[in-house]
Parts: C-alpha cells; sequence; structure tokens
C-alpha cells in the first residue's frame, strides 16, 4: 500500500541521523518531495550525498537550520516553498535527551531543555503553518517518548518537557482540526541511534555482539519484546501518520515502544 505522498512536499527536522535520516529515506522511497535540516553542515551533508546515491531522480533539499533559532526556522521554511513547492508535511524530529536528576540538573539545565522540547517544535510549527494551512492536507508530526506519560526519574527534565510537548501537541489538534491541518505524535521508548553505538564501542564486556549487548539492556529495562527499537520503525510511523492514510487521526499518539508502555 502506498503512503499516497508521491509528489508531496515534506519536511523533516534533525533529518540528517537516525529516525529522522530513516524517516528522509522512507519518504524518498515514496516518491515524496523532502527537505531536512540539522545543525551540524558536515553530518548534513554527509546524509544528502548518501541520499543522492540511493535516489539520483528523489526531488530534495537540505540546510543547516538550528529549530530553535526562529530566523534559521523562517529561512528554511522559505527556502522549501521556494526550490520545491508548499510543504504539505512537518516532521518534527530534531532534538536529544538529557540524563539527570533534580540533583544534577541547574536552573540552566532545565530552561535548555523545556526549551528544547517545546520551541524546537512551537518554531518550526510557526515557520510553516501558512504553508501548511495552504495544503488541503497538511499535517504536523512531532516524535515525542513515552516519558511523556512515563515519567524516568534519572531523565528528569526531559521528562517533565516530553509532558510539556504532548499536551502542547493535543491543544494545536484542537485548534488547528477545523482549518484542517491534523497534529499528531509517536511516543518512542529506546531506539538505536548514535548515543546507544558510541556507548558499544566503550563496552565492558566485550565479547558481546551488539543484538546480545542491546538485548541485555532491552531485557534489563523491561523491554517486552527483547530488543532496541530499530530506526526505520519510528520512521514508518512518523509517515503513516504524516500521511493521507491517517486522514481521520488528529490529536492521537502512536507507540513505538516494543511495548514498553505500562499504561492502558
Ligand atoms: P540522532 O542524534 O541520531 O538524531 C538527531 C537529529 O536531530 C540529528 O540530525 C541532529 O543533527 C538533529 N538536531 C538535534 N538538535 C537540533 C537542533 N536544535 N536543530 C536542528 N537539528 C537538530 O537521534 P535519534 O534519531 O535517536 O533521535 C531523534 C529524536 O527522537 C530526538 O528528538 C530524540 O530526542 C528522540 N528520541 C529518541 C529516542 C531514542 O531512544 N533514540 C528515545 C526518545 C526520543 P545536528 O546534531 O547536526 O543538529
Amino acid at each position: 500500500m502506498s503512503f499516497m505522498l508521491k509528489d508531496r512536499v515534506v519536511v523533516v527536522t534533525g533529518g540528517s541521523s537516525g529516525i529522522g535520516l530513516e524517516t528522509v529515506r522512507l519518504l524518498l522511497q515514496e516518491q515524496a518531495k523532502v527537505a531536512w535540516c540539522g545543525r551540524n553542515e558536515e553530518r548534513l551533508l554527509a546524509s544528502e550525498d548518501a541520499m543522492r546515491t540511493a535516489f539520483p531522480d528523489g526531488q530534495f533539499m537540505t540546510r543547516v537550520c538550528d529549530v530553535l533559532n526562529a530566523d534559521d526556522v523562517a529561512t528554511f521554511a522559505e527556502a522549501v516553498k521556494t526550490q520545491l513547492g508548499n510543504t504539505d508535511c512537518l516532521i518534527n524530529n530534531a532534538g536529544q535527551g538529557r540524563v539527570s536528576g533534580f540533583d544534577n540538573t541547574s536552573d540552566d539545565d532545565w530552561m535548555a531543555e523545556t526549551g528544547l522540547k517545546l520551541f524546537g517544535v512551537i518554531r518550526p510549527v510557526r515557520a510553516f503553518m501558512n504553508q501548511l494551512l495552504a495544503s488541503g492536507m497538511g499535517s504536523v508530526t512531532n516524535v515525542n517518548s513515552l516519558l511523556a506519560k512515563q515519567p524516568e526519574p534519572h531523565m528528569m527534565a526531559t521528562s517533565a518537557a516530553r509532558a510539556a510537548l504532548l499536551n502542547f501537541t493535543h491543544s494545536l489538534a484542537h485548534e488547528y482540526a477545523p482549518k484542517g491541518v491534523r497534529v499528531n505524535s509517536i511516543l518512542l521508548g529506546m531506539v538505536e541511534s548514535g548515543q546507544w553505538r558510541r556507548r558499544y564501542l566503550d563496552r565492558s564486556d566485550t565479547d558481546a555482539s551488539w543484538e546480545q549487548w542491546t538485548g541485555a539492556i532491552a531485557n534489563k529495562r523491561g523491554i517486552p519484546m527483547g530488543r532496541l527499537g530499530r530506526p526505520e520503525e519510528p520512521a514508518r510511523a512518523l509517515v503513516f501518520l504524516a500521511s493521507p492514510l491517517a486522514s481521520y487521526t488528529t490529536g492521537s499518539t502512536l507507540d513505538v515502544s516494543g511495548g514498553f508502555a505500562k499504561q492502558i
């Protein structure tokens, strides 16, 4: 079944690695026109080269853009419209988590974490909303975490900020549903990413394979599927929610956590 995104313009923030890059890849497979951004130019160009090799006829663009910088984001939105056309779907993926409890989270850390989780979405939504309203099938899809509903004390600020993002996403969905823009989220558990690869290289048990090592983490954390997610798995959920296949779904969350959610 097709995601019905051929020739549609989709923007992915934080598309230069991990989940964002797998989302870009799937969108290009679907023949969407794709724009993505990141802060590090080298990583962004490497992702562009990889996509050019994989999709020589693909229509896409990249731009260095920090989603926390309103001017960067506004310029990115204008460039997408000029180069690819009016944006139909915005996928807010850019970000990272913070490991700390109350003791080792300063006021500045709290401000930075809540700022990233909220303004990392607010700024792109503001910059792209006129295009999404003009689309006729506009959608905003946010990468969020199960931490929003199931806080972890060792990620205190991230958990609280994730809850705020989920709350904001719900209100946004209600405000824009009558105007034809759907707003949804995915809730992640633990997904293989650069962070986990780096920890694997530093592991004490050097005999353990990647599968054994990540499987042990999953089992220790009580993930029923016994493994971490792969970036292409949240990517499929993101593309589904962004696409017209989810045309009657807004204000909703899709769990991509391998059964990690404790709540019903
Ligand atoms: P990666 O580190 O592989 O990818 C993050 C991407 O976001 C990179 O392209 C990075 O590029 C970009 N980025 C980060 N900050 C900004 C910024 N301020 N402006 C623009 N781009 C930015 O991580 P993952 O793929 O694992 O994570 C993707 C999302 O999923 C993140 O929001 C993360 O918090 C969330 N998440 C991940 C989980 C996991 O287990 N992997 C669990 C829960 C949530 P650059 O650094 O060059 O800017």
